[in-house]
């Protein structure tokens, strides 16, 4: 079977999958797309080789790889064994979840879709609209190696990184991991500047020092100018996402029975500033919520 013959199903058209979605057709691949949103995925409609389905339904029937970039797990679950997207994929399809989800599901989902002959691959992804739009984000990958090999070369379209980290649930793991060290980064960046801005000094010198110094991080070099201090906030991901993520990867920590209390203490930081800022802040509008005294 060539690329050209493969029908891909793509559910969740929103920052992150429209690009991705892009990048599958970009790579010669078919494209059937679904979002809950009807209008969703417009950048996309007039390719020669994207489609729009009608229902979640009417897509697992008709593709023989479906891949999933949702919010979270439970909308997920919802999609798979309430509303009939599990029940209604082909015999030995594919499910490959490319949304940050919670680990323990995505175990629990590849035995459930086992049993109906189906296979799964958890493949979240890192690096942001930015490097799905250019095709080169990481990707963390779990699963059997079969249905791993099966899932590559549509992730490889996708991705430039990729890691095969362990079993179903694995890549899932590792990216909640990832981005509580990222949260928790990009929290102690905001504290210094805010403190060093009281202190009389411009946060932008204490930027470009920590860029030249050992306080380096993904936050001071990609997201403190551009989107923080130019008060733009405006990353393409929002703050409900992330904590989500804190708040999996603090259940993971905890299930592990390893020590998490600064773990804790950060999520619940973050849940605080969700609750504070306006809805559907931007996560670089932490930035606001500490210097504005919260
Ligand atoms: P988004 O909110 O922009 O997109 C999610 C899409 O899912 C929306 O278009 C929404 O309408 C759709 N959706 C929700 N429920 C649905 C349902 N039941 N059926 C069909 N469609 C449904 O979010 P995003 O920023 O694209 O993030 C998607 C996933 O990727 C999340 O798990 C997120 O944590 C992860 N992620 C995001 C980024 C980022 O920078 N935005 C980076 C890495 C990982």
């Amino acid at each position: 079977m060539t690329v050209a013959d493969q029908q891909i199903g793509f559910i969740g058209l929103g920052k992150m999958g429209v690009p991705m979605a892009a990048n599958l057709l970009a790579a010669g691949h078919k494209v059937l797309g679904f979002d809950a949103s009807p209008n969703a995925a417009a950048a996309l409609r007039s390719h020669e080789r994207f489609t729009w389905a009608s229902s979640a339904l009417e897509l697992a029937g008709a593709a023989d790889i479906v891949i999933l970039m949702l919010p979270d797990s439970r909308i997920v679950d919802q999609l798979l064994w309430d509303d009939g997207l599990a029940a209604g994929m082909r015999r030995g399809g594919l499910l490959i979840d490319m949304g940050s989800s919670d680990p323990m599901h995505s175990r629990a989902n590849e035995q459930k879709l086992a049993a109906l002959g189906l296979r799964f691959v958890d493949a979240p992804v890192s690096g942001g609209v930015k490097r799905a739009i250019n095709g080169s984000l990481a990707i963390m990958i779990g699963g059997e190696a079969a249905a791993v090999a099966a899932a590559h070369p549509l992730l490889e379209a996708m991705g430039k990184t990729l890691v095969h980290v362990g079993q179903a649930g694995a890549g899932h793991a590792v990216k909640a991991l990832n981005n509580y060290v990222s949260a928790a980064g990009l929290l102690a960046v905001c504290e210094a500047l805010v403190a060093a801005e009281k202190f009389g000094i411009d946060p932008k010198l204490v930027n470009q020092v920590m860029n030249s110094s050992t306080a380096k991080n993904n936050t001071t070099e990609n997201k403190v100018e551009p989107f923080m201090l130019s008060g733009a906030y405006n990353s393409g991901f929002s703050l409900a996402l992330m904590r989500k993520d804190l708040e999996t990867a603090e259940s993971l920590i905890g299930a592990m029975k390893s020590h998490g209390e600064f773990a804790q203490s950060c999520t619940s930081r973050w849940r605080e500033a969700e609750q504070t800022l306006a809805g559907g802040a931007d996560h670089t509008a932490m930035y606001r919520y500490i210097r504005d005294g919260q």
